[in-house]
């Protein structure tokens, strides 16, 4: 039973509650908002076009899911990108497979991986997440799904990934390159790759992020990397903010990579710190294939700060807010 005491105890712990916050309401209102969006930043110098897209759909003070998901369709159209969407580089077997996974404010998510014949992967991803109960559709299931759903079910492989590929098949040495995504201006070269990470924050202050790929140039038939991967390749707390990643996705799936990043900005890290921490962990468990490869992060926290790290030079990532659609910006590194 509640004795008088110890009611009069709590309705004073009640009442000192009760003046903190109305305090602390006081004081919040005394403090600026946050200006710091609508924002989008994506992986890479090709990630300005694709911001630009979400931009169009954020400076109307549209969703950021939206935002995200309209923006990395550029990629994933473009005839000269050989590693997102329509164009991507097949698998060794050349079968052009494709990964993608996007995520909303809510904690909804949704993937596809291994798709084929389907040029948009991340509007797959999207209707995974919002008309089953599922979150990943792989391979011919995930084909099946989006026929269903109406998509165009159409050859991918372009005659220059088909001549790429028999090139390759020519010595079929399969070896990661590190930043394929920025020698994107050799015309035709196997070189010709990206992965596009995207994260936005909407007017209202809601996160959203998307991640979509071809993933690895001539890799083994079923492989998956780390970009569909919720957790690995793209994770967003609308709490906290957003993290994705691009590179060797073996690395970025061992590490959880863009959780990680997230929870790191939970316990206070900055955007930048958080890829960092993230990075050394990679190099530290495989020190001798990190000088090898390239994985490199980026991430936006919920007051629109935002910052990447990679392991290696060459890094790059799109910034796009109402001041400067076309910013890009080198990416930190440790070696
Ligand atoms: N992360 C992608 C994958 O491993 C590839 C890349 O970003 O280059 O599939």
């Amino acid at each position: 039973m509640y004795s008088r005491r110890k009611f009069i105890k709590v309705s004073a712990a009640g009442a000192s509650l009760a003046a903190l916050s109305s305090s602390a309401i006081a004081r919040s209102t005394l403090i600026k908002p946050a200006a710091n969006y609508p924002i989008v930043i994506s992986t890479w110098d090709f990630g300005v076009a694709a911001n630009q897209e979400a931009w169009k759909t954020l400076g109307n003070g549209g969703r950021a899911l939206d935002a995200v998901e309209a923006g990395v369709k550029i990629p994933e159209a473009d005839m000269n990108n050989h590693s997102v969407g329509r164009a991507g580089y097949p698998d060794r077997d050349g079968h052009v497979t494709l990964d993608a996974c996007i995520m909303d404010e809510l904690g909804n998510c949704g993937a596809v991986a291994g798709i084929e014949y389907i040029a948009h992967p991340i509007s797959v991803a999207r209707l995974v997440m919002e008309k089953t109960p599922h979150v990943m559709l792989v391979g011919e299931g995930a084909t099946q799904f989006a026929v269903e759903q109406g998509f165009k079910k159409e050859k991918l492989l372009t005659p220059e990934s088909e001549k790429a590929w028999k090139e390759w098949l020519k010595t079929a040495k399969y070896s990661p390159v590190i930043n394929f995504e920025n020698k994107q201006h050799i015309p035709g070269n196997q070189y010709n790759h990206d992965t596009i990470g995207m994260l936005a924050i909407d007017a209202k202050g809601n996160i959203s992020g998307a991640c979509t790929t071809s993933g690895m140039a001539f890799k083994l038939h079923g492989r998956v990397g780390d970009s569909p991967i919720i957790g690995a390749g793209l994770y967003v707390d609308n709490e906290i903010g957003g993290a994705t990643s691009t590179g060797v996705g073996e690395e970025v799936i061992r590490n959880v990579g863009s959780f990680l990043v997230v929870e790191l900005m939970r316990q206070g890290l900055s955007p930048e710190d958080a890829c960092k921490e993230a990075v050394r962990r990679i190099i530290k468990k495989k020190p001798d294939t990190a000088k090898e490869i390239q994985v490199g992060f980026l991430a936006i926290n919920k007051k629109g700060e935002y910052g990447a790290f990679a392991i290696q030079k060459g890094f790059s990532f799109a910034v796009c807010n109402a001041e400067k659609q076309d910013l890009i910006i080198p990416g930190k590194s440790f070696y």
